[in-house]
């Protein structure tokens, strides 16, 4: 383990070595193609706990970094598909995402 926070989901990344050995996630999902954007994730080359702040923590800094990401589309979208809860994905907190998702909900 390296020590971050508890309230940091394990799988929250993936390194991208992993990527395609099976069972390193969720076995009854199809990771290769689900996650593959994570090897261009530019969060993982960060602090992922700025991802993952304090409840009323600034989100700043994950957004900056969001901001300047190539895969933050993918990003979001597999957070809004898997209903990621917690922590900052493609630049949105997790209040943010829900109001996306009640909007698109209509
Ligand atoms: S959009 Fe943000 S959270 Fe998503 S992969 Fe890029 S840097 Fe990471």
């Amino acid at each position: 383990m390296t020590g971050y926070r508890s309230d940091v989901p394990e799988n929250w990344f993936v390194d991208p070595v992993n990527l395609g050995v099976p069972g390193v996630r969720r076995p009854d999902h199809d990771e290769d193609t689900a996650l593959a954007w994570q090897t261009d994730a530019l969060c993982s080359q960060t602090d992922p706990e700025a991802f993952f702040p304090e409840k009323g923590g600034s989100t700043r800094d994950a957004k900056r970094i969001c901001s300047s990401c190539d895969v933050r589309g993918e990003c979001l979208e597999y957070a809004l598909n898997n209903d990621e809860r917690f922590g900052i994905w493609g630049g949105l907190s997790e209040r943010e995402r829900r109001k996306l998702k009640r909007q698109a909900a209509g």
